[in-house]
Protein backbone atom coordinates (compact mmCIF):
# COMPACT_ATOMS: atom_id res chain seq x y z
CA UNK A 1 0.00 0.00 0.00
CA UNK A 2 1.32 3.41 -0.73
CA UNK A 3 1.62 5.65 2.25
CA UNK A 4 0.09 9.71 1.43
CA UNK A 5 3.52 10.89 1.75
CA UNK A 6 4.54 8.71 -0.57
CA UNK A 7 1.82 9.51 -3.25
CA UNK A 8 2.56 13.32 -2.76
CA UNK A 9 6.45 12.64 -3.61
CA UNK A 10 6.93 13.71 -6.85
CA UNK A 11 8.59 11.02 -9.35
CA UNK A 12 12.36 11.38 -8.96
CA UNK A 13 12.55 12.20 -12.84
CA UNK A 14 10.62 15.40 -12.48
CA UNK A 15 13.47 16.54 -10.46
CA UNK A 16 16.15 16.15 -12.44
CA UNK A 17 15.06 15.17 -16.07
CA UNK A 18 18.61 15.32 -17.33
CA UNK A 19 19.71 12.38 -15.42
CA UNK A 20 16.87 10.16 -17.66
CA UNK A 21 17.73 11.28 -20.93
CA UNK A 22 21.48 12.37 -20.81
CA UNK A 23 23.29 13.68 -24.02
CA UNK A 24 24.85 11.37 -26.53
CA UNK A 25 23.11 8.09 -25.05
CA UNK A 26 26.15 5.89 -26.37
CA UNK A 27 28.73 7.37 -24.10
CA UNK A 28 30.10 6.30 -20.83
CA UNK A 29 29.12 9.02 -19.42
CA UNK A 30 25.74 8.88 -20.21
CA UNK A 31 25.64 5.08 -19.36
CA UNK A 32 26.62 5.83 -15.93
CA UNK A 33 23.91 8.60 -15.67
CA UNK A 34 21.21 6.36 -17.12
CA UNK A 35 22.33 3.41 -14.22
CA UNK A 36 22.81 6.01 -11.18
CA UNK A 37 18.61 7.21 -12.47
CA UNK A 38 17.41 4.28 -12.85
CA UNK A 39 18.29 3.02 -9.41
CA UNK A 40 16.27 6.37 -8.18
CA UNK A 41 13.23 5.05 -9.99
CA UNK A 42 13.67 1.60 -8.19
CA UNK A 43 14.16 3.09 -4.63
CA UNK A 44 12.27 6.54 -4.93
CA UNK A 45 9.18 6.31 -7.24
CA UNK A 46 5.93 5.13 -6.25
CA UNK A 47 5.01 4.24 -9.86
CA UNK A 48 8.44 2.36 -11.16
CA UNK A 49 6.03 -0.72 -11.95
CA UNK A 50 3.42 0.92 -14.17
CA UNK A 51 6.14 3.38 -15.77
CA UNK A 52 8.07 0.15 -16.91
CA UNK A 53 4.80 -1.02 -18.21
CA UNK A 54 4.10 1.84 -20.18
CA UNK A 55 7.73 2.06 -21.89
CA UNK A 56 7.59 -1.43 -22.56
CA UNK A 57 4.01 -1.06 -24.36
CA UNK A 58 4.95 1.96 -26.44
CA UNK A 59 8.71 0.70 -27.42
CA UNK A 60 7.38 -2.96 -28.43
CA UNK A 61 10.26 -5.01 -29.88
CA UNK A 62 12.51 -2.46 -30.72
CA UNK A 63 16.01 -2.74 -29.75
CA UNK A 64 18.55 -1.20 -27.56
CA UNK A 65 18.87 1.62 -30.27
CA UNK A 66 15.79 2.56 -31.14
CA UNK A 67 14.68 2.81 -26.90
CA UNK A 68 15.57 6.02 -25.33
CA UNK A 69 16.38 7.24 -21.98
CA UNK A 70 15.42 5.59 -18.67
CA UNK A 71 11.93 4.16 -17.58
CA UNK A 72 10.27 2.53 -15.39
CA UNK A 73 14.32 1.31 -13.31
CA UNK A 74 15.87 0.25 -16.42
CA UNK A 75 18.19 1.87 -19.09
CA UNK A 76 17.68 1.23 -23.00
CA UNK A 77 20.20 -1.81 -23.21
CA UNK A 78 18.08 -3.39 -19.59
CA UNK A 79 14.64 -2.99 -21.79
CA UNK A 80 15.80 -4.42 -24.59
CA UNK A 81 17.05 -7.35 -22.95
CA UNK A 82 14.29 -8.03 -20.72
CA UNK A 83 11.96 -7.80 -24.11
CA UNK A 84 13.91 -9.79 -25.66
CA UNK A 85 13.76 -12.40 -22.50
CA UNK A 86 9.80 -12.04 -22.38
CA UNK A 87 9.59 -12.76 -26.12
CA UNK A 88 12.00 -15.96 -25.71
CA UNK A 89 9.91 -17.09 -23.16
CA UNK A 90 6.78 -16.27 -25.22
CA UNK A 91 7.90 -18.98 -27.53
CA UNK A 92 9.02 -21.59 -25.27
CA UNK A 93 5.75 -21.59 -24.21
CA UNK A 94 3.87 -21.28 -27.95
CA UNK A 95 6.32 -24.45 -28.83
S1 LIG B 1 9.94 5.04 -12.73
FE1 LIG B 1 9.26 6.37 -14.40
S2 LIG B 1 8.10 8.01 -13.43
FE2 LIG B 1 9.33 7.01 -11.84
S3 LIG B 1 11.22 8.20 -11.72
FE3 LIG B 1 11.58 6.50 -13.13
S4 LIG B 1 11.14 7.32 -15.15
FE4 LIG B 1 10.23 8.73 -13.65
Amino acid sequence: MVSRQTRRMPAPCRLDPEGWFPDGTVGTAARSEMKHAAGLCRTLCSIQEECLKVAMAAEGDADAKNRFGVFGGLTPGQRADLSRQRRAAQQGLAA
